[in-house]
């Protein structure tokens, strides 16, 4: 099943109920809407699922700069970059 930003934005009330506004890569709150995206835990180039249990809020910089990563190659990316992507979105 391919991603479109209509389904994103049918899923989205429902990934910020489960899991608030929240980043679930940086562990920062999250704004606003437009600082919003939701990042795949296991991503849909891995085979991961639309499925609400694959989805997590994020902030659109992190998921950006994440990619296809696993969170854990993410989680220990070079500090400053991942802050840098960040403060490129503020
Ligand atoms: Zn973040």
């Amino acid at each position: 099943m391919s991603w479109t930003t209509a389904q994103a934005k049918r899923l989205r009330p429902m990934v910020i109920a489960q899991w608030g506004m929240h980043c679930h890569l940086c562990g920062k709150s999250i704004a606003g809407l437009e600082d919003y995206s939701i990042d795949h835990v296991v991503p849909r180039a891995q085979g991961g699922s639309n499925e609400l249990s694959n989805l997590r809020s994020s902030h659109r910089a992190c998921n950006y700069s994440r990619q296809d990563r696993s969170i854990e190659e993410y989680q220990s990316l070079n500090t400053d970059q991942v802050n840098w992507f960040i403060g490129l979105a503020a």
